[in-house]
């Protein structure tokens, strides 16, 4: 039995997702966040079962074998996925919050079709562009890489519940507890 709700957000890196996505957790106390297994390497300051369960290419398809996965993808050569276990034991207890592709979020909700499907969105592409050149650690063919998909995933956010564009922080991170709490 789940008493949870299941809140399905997207949105490119370079649009601030991760730091609007940690002032909603903060903000509202009781929400629990999805725990994704993945192929890629942990970045500076991640931590294992917070951030990520960091895994081999085996031991993601065990899993895929195992059909451990709610759902996984295949995004820029590194495997993601949501591990079911994890994800059934939170919603025994609340609402869940998913930070996954678009890919992701379609496939969640074939399997669930009551999750609410929420994009962050920049407010512009010239906005993303300028913020991704901003970081100064991106080279001009992975500029292009992500740009490209941005592009393909500002298609796809057509088919979500919910646009919630990210001019500022502190506004955006307030709409989506609207979004999370006037659906109780
Ligand atoms: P990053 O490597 O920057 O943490 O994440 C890259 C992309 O993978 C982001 O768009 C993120 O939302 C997506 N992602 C993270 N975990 C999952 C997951 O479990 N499944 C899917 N489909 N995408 C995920």
């Amino acid at each position: 039995m789940s008493l949870g709700r299941l809140f399905v957000i997207s949105g490119a890196s370079g649009v601030g997702k991760s730091t609007v996505l940690a002032k909603v957790m903060q903000t509202h106390g009781n929400l629990r966040f999805s725990v994704s297994a993945t192929t890629r390497l942990p970045r500076e300051g991640e931590q294992e079962a917070v951030n990520y369960y960091f895994v081999s290419k085996e031991k993601f398809a065990e899993m895929i074998r195992n059909d451990e996965f709610l759902e996984y993808d295949n995004h820029m050569e590194s495997f993601y996925g949501t591990p079911k276990g994890q994800l059934e034991e939170k919603l025994k207890t609340g609402d869940v919050l998913l930070d996954i592709d678009p890919n992701g979020a379609f496939q969640v909700r074939k399997a669930r079709p009551d999750a609410v499907l929420i994009f962050i969105a920049p407010p512009s592409m010239e906005e993303l562009e300028r913020r991704l050149r901003g970081r100064g650690d991106t080279g001009e063919d992975q500029i292009r890489v992500r740009l490209d998909r941005m592009k393909w995933e500002m298609e796809q956010s057509k088919k979500y519940d919910y646009i919630v564009v990210n001019d500022r922080v502190d506004a955006c991170a307030d709409e989506i507890l609207n979004i999370i709490l006037n659906k109780k």
